[in-house]
């Protein structure tokens, strides 16, 4: 049903004026038509070394807009696009590439000498392009069908090795067009994305869905906090997605005190719980703040929360988008009633085809076309969803659960807190205990006031028995709080 060379060779006809992408950093920006210019060249070049059909292209490169000529080369070719994390380790890197096993790494500049030293069939610069033309004799390219494969995204890590997502044509193409019916978004939208293009938040949540629609997508390089703030107001950006952590650090510029954002629609949160103190930041100047939910083999959207909705159920992901849909069980695989807390699985057709190489994890991800999230939720009396945690992260303290999500949201509150994670410890008498980990922004909370602040708000069971404070809570490579690294911590 889509297009037979993809769309966005199309859409760059449609719209081959407009502004497709814009690099932040050197301030260049491709119109449509030169985007289109430089995937047919990439193609070309992938023709003439003679690729074929289910081979894969890996990139190694900070966020840049060549990424996209790349991935939507691969998509012509039928070639596997695989984006690697520039900020794995040499070993953790190695561990990767002899996963997916690809016949090209493409990386940086920027990136040469560290490339050089790992264990790779063949590596080229990206700015190889800048000396290849068009070549390309279409009638002779066979490209593959919708259920091919596309990419491969891995996973965040976020709970061991990351896993690599296979995601078919088809999937990613539904996976754009459910956001866009479901979040609206159009020609005349741009985003600001710092989000890794190496993770499904940079790449699949709005920038693919968002080239589809024929609006502009300015990439920034490296996360900070201001320059984010400064791009979203120069570039009259209308929706932008970052995680909570980088929200934590915007609200604290002078920019984000001093600037209205006048353009923005709407700001999106998601791949971790976000605080209440950033929601009501952004409350408090009149924007619109709205929480994602998201997850690498589902797309990753699948919720959608209207604004008025967004604005009086803080923490509600929402409703199911159009071409989705969700449901809460219990542990014997019962519906869950209203209001009862169980775990979320998702189906439509923007879901994964399987884990590259793991078909037991496969396997147990995957049962009747249902992803099996391994997050918890719960469904309240208006059908709007709310995302309470992790599964394996649920805490049973002397047999009652605790959802470490709500005792961080009870942390973050407190004035003088910055960060807030909480994790089970072994424990003879409780099974487990709760043991809280925080950073602060300054002096005025201490771990006895914060102790008071829990004993007024928790039930006894889900106060912390201990309060562990460090100068910075560590993260993941995405930038989630690595709890794995607490535990070790402890
Ligand atoms: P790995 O699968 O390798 O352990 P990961 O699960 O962090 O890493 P992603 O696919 O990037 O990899 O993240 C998806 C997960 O992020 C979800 O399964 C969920 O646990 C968490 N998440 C995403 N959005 C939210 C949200 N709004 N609130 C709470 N958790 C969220
Ligand atoms: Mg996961």
């Amino acid at each position: 049903m889509f297009h037979e060379r993809g769309w966005i060779l199309k859409r760059s006809e449609l719209s081959s004026e407009r502004i497709a992408l814009i690099d932040i950093h050197s301030e260049e920006s491709w119109t449509y038509g030169e985007l289109r210019n430089r995937i047919l060249r990439w193609a070309s070049f992938f023709y003439d070394k003679g690729y074929e059909k289910g081979e894969r292209v890996a990139v190694y490169s900070p966020n840049c807009p060549e990424l996209f000529a790349v991935l939507f080369a691969c998509e012509q070719l039928g070639l596997l696009y695989v984006p690697l994390n520039w900020r794995l380790s040499a070993v953790e890197l190695q561990g990767l590439l002899d996963d997916c096993e690809p016949a090209l790494v493409l990386y940086h500049e920027e990136f040469k000498q560290f490339v050089h030293k790992l264990e790779i069939k063949e590596a080229v610069s990206l700015s190889v392009i800048q000396t290849v033309e068009n070549s390309l004799v279409w009638s002779s390219v066979s490209i593959g069908t919708c259920s091919d494969p596309w990419m491969i995204i891995y996973t965040g890590g976020t709970t061991g090795v990351p896993k690599g997502v296979v995601l078919s044509h088809e999937a990613v193409n539904w996976n754009a067009l459910n956001t866009i019916t479901s979040w609206g978004l159009s020609e005349k939208d741009t985003t600001i994305n710092y989000m890794p293009l190496f993770h499904t938040g940079g790449l699949n949540a709005l920038g693919i869905p968002l080239l589809m629609a024929g609006g502009t997508v300015a990439i920034g390089h490296q996360f900070d906090p201001e320059e984010a703030l400064i791009a979203t107001g120069k570039y009259e950006a209308t929706i932008s997605l970052f995680v909570p952590t980088m929200y934590q650090m915007m609200i604290q510029t002078d920019y984000f005190k001093h600037f209205n954002f006048p353009s923005m629609d709407t700001f999106l949160s998601g791949g971790a719980p976000c605080p209440e103190t950033v929601y009501r930041a952004f409350r408090e100047k009149n924007l619109r703040f709205k929480e994602g939910y998201g997850m690498t083999e589902a797309g990753p959207n699948n919720f959608f929360i209207r604004p008025d909705d967004a604005a009086t159920k803080n923490g509600s992901v929402g409703k199911s988008m159009l071409f989705n849909e969700i449901k809460v069980l219990d542990a014997e695989g019962n519906p869950c009633t209203r209001g009862e807390i169980g775990e979320l699985f998702l189906k439509g057709p923007h879901m994964f085809s399987y884990y590259w190489n793991k078909p037991g994890e496969t396997a147990d991800a995957l049962h009747d076309g249902w992803l099996r999230t391994g997050d918890l939720a719960k469904i309240d009396e208006d059908g709007d969803t709310y995302i309470v945690g992790r599964k394996k992260d649920m805490i049973i303290s002397g047999g009652e659960n605790v959802y470490p999500q709500e005792v961080e949201q009870c942390l973050i509150t407190f004035d003088g807190i910055r960060e807030a994670a909480v994790v089970g410890q072994r424990d003879e008498v409780w099974g487990e205990k709760v043991i809280a980990f925080v950073s602060l922004q300054d002096e005025s909370a201490t771990t006895d006031s914060i102790m008071a602040h829990c004993k007024k708000t928790l039930a006894s069971y889900k106060i912390p028995k201990e309060i562990i404070v460090l100068p910075e809570l560590p993260k993941t490579h995405v930038g989630k709080i690595d709890k794995n690294e607490l535990v070790k911590l402890n």
